[in-house]
């Protein structure tokens, strides 16, 4: 997973432990996201401070280290895992003569490289703007040749630094009016989806956790998945029909990270969004990594800060395919509740219990029934055969339609209120 091709560019890591802090893991996770957006390590820099130094955040021995670091390995790109000042961003770069990118900016370097829907890549593009504004200054020029680094070829900003602000200002008021629009659509579609009682369920996680795999899996579909963090970026919206329960909205999501960037989680709120309004969330975990239950916490504080706290939840441990000894199966509390699902995803292993649960939280009762339609009730019998709803037809002389039809309950009984289908006994 190295080396994304057309990336590869020679980087140098910073990372500096403060005292509070875990520096081992932070440091594997920061290596992770640097590989994940097409980086070639050539070294890591690392140092410990109590407080950052305000003029090159870190002290200026450790800035020297890193200049000496840069011309030693022939790096083309310095990216700090922390927030930089404008100002520091600037001083470093005089000082290196290199480029350097902070935490927030490798971040929306990955987004614009995952983003894949329209509204997906307006979202970066205004995180990005917003971003770069504050770093918009004279004195430039210097480095011109050297941008264009990781993922940011023909991505958004790449020509920002020759506009000025109020180019950018207008940039993102236009951006931000789009967004409102897509907003207002994704919203008529979530009442649409109400209405017809499809519930959504929203796929959520730690990046790596399998979220594309399983939606992939449950979905049939071919929805981009690589050993890349953040290969999902955009809530990819996708029908299933679950034979035991009927259809259900499928929600793949942005995947979560520890210290997302607050402008971050503010820039895909509308996104995020998909998954506090859902019927039930599907988190999974990696059940392999020796991290799972840190990283579960950071999922549930992200749950948190999007208001999808209180959605049902079912915890899914993939990956089991890796450990002999684990089984597919539903783990039940004393009482019978739900509490995990054992799963792999790439082995379609479990998927028989995922959806028995799924139905179970869904709390969803299937009705097999015939139903006898009228010459002019065509239109309820169209959109039965789109539910999926049909097991059998049959005309009788006089025109009628008799339908043996299998749907949630809920649907039935919405459907009958609205178009007084007669009805014949239950069948057994
Ligand atoms: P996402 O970031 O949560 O969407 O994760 P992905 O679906 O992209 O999967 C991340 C990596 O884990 C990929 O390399 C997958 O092939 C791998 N993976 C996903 N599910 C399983 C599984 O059940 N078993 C194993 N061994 N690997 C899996």
């Amino acid at each position: 997973m190295n080396d994304r091709p057309g990336g590869g560019e020679r980087v140098v890591l910073v990372h500096v432990n403060f005292p509070v802090g875990n520096m081992e893991e932070d440091l594997e996770e920061f290596e992770e996201l640097a590989l994940s957006a097409g980086a070639k390590i050539v070294s890591i820099v690392t140092g410990t401070r109590r407080v950052p130094e305000s003029k090159y955040f870190v002290g200026s021995g450790k800035a020297e280290e890193i200049r000496e670091n840069v011309l030693a390995h022939k790096a083309q790109l310095v990216i700090f895992n922390h927030e930089l000042t404008p100002a520091q961003e600037r001083n470093l770069e005089r000082l290196i003569n290199c480029r350097v990118l902070d935490r927030t900016g490798l971040i929306l370097d990955i987004f614009a490289q995952r983003a894949r829907s329209f509204e997906g890549k307006l979202q970066v593009e205004l995180a990005f703007l917003k971003h770069q504004s504050t770093r918009l200054v004279r004195g430039w020029t210097h480095l011109e040749r050297q941008r264009g680094g990781i993922g940011l070829r023909g991505g958004p900003g790449e020509t920002q630094l020759e506009v000025d602000r109020r180019l950018i200002r207008n940039r993102i008021k236009q951006i931000t009016a789009r967004l409102n629009k897509i907003r207002r659509q994704r919203e008529q579609g979530r009442r649409a989806r109400r209405k017809a009682i499809v519930p959504t369920v929203a796929l959520v996680g730690y990046t790596n956790a399998g979220k594309s795999t399983l939606f992939n899996r449950l979905t049939g579909s071919s929805v981009y998945v690589a050993n890349q963090l953040f290969a999902t970026l955009d809530p990819t919206l996708r029908r299933v029909d679950f034979p035991e329960y009927g259809p259900v909205i499928l929600a793949d999501t942005v995947g979560f990270i520890r210290h997302l960037p607050h402008d971050l989680v503010e820039a895909f709120h509308a996104t995020l969004e998909e998954v506090s309004e859902a019927d039930l969330l599907l988190h999974i975990v990696d059940a392999h990594d020796e991290h799972r239950n840190l990283h579960i916490e950071q999922v549930n504080e992200v749950l948190e800060v999007i208001n999808a706290k209180d959605v049902p939840r079912i915890l899914v441990y993939n990956k089991i395919d890796l450990n002999i000894d684990a089984q597919p199966k539903i783990d039940r509390d004393d009482t019978g509740k739900i509490r995990r699902v054992f799963i792999s995803a790439i082995k379609g292993l479990g998927m028989a219990e995922l959806v028995t649960a799924i139905g179970e939280m869904l709390n969803r009762e299937m009705v097999e029934q015939e139903i006898v339609l009228l010459p002019r009730q065509s239109k309820l019998r169209a959109e039965l055969y789109s539910r999926n709803a049909v097991l059998a037809e049959r005309i009788d002389d006089e025109g009628n339609c008799h339908l043996e039809v299998r749907m949630p309950r809920e649907d039935f009984e919405r459907l009958q209120g609205d178009q007084k289908a007669s009805r014949r006994p239950q069948k057994h």
